[in-house]
């Protein structure tokens, strides 16, 4: 798995864990178990910080497809794409051509072979 696969889930991870502290209704829900929210500031910060560690267009390509899809980076352990159920092209499979991360033509999502 390349750097810049791991760093870019690794973001997703904290983009998920961030919109979750943000949604008023899980933060209520938080408070009221006895959770203090104060993570916000700490988890805003490593995101800055990883986000440096990803080439600008990989961040460009994930901020805008996080957009508009909850995941925006999908696992992929068949020829189908799990956001859009799309078939895949062959080639994307085949040993000469395999990529480590790949594009879904369908949906464009960042999709990774598993
Ligand atoms: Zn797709």
């Amino acid at each position: 798995m390349s750097d810049d696969l791991r760093f870019l889930l690794a973001l997703q991870d904290l983009d998920i864990m961030i919109r979750e502290v943000k949604d008023k209704s899980t933060s209520r829900e938080l408070e009221n178990m006895g959770f203090e929210l104060t993570g916000l500031d700490e988890l805003m910060e490593a995101r800055e910080n990883l986000i440096s560690k990803i080439s600008t267009e990989m961040v460009k390509r994930y901020e805008k497809l996080s957009k508009v899809y909850q995941m925006a980076i999908l696992p992929i352990t068949g020829e189908i794409c799990l956001g859009c159920f799309g078939k895949l092209p062959t080639k994307f499979f085949s040993t000469e051509t395999r990529k480590d991360i790949i594009t879904c033509e369908n949906c464009g999502r960042i999709l990774y072979i598993i």
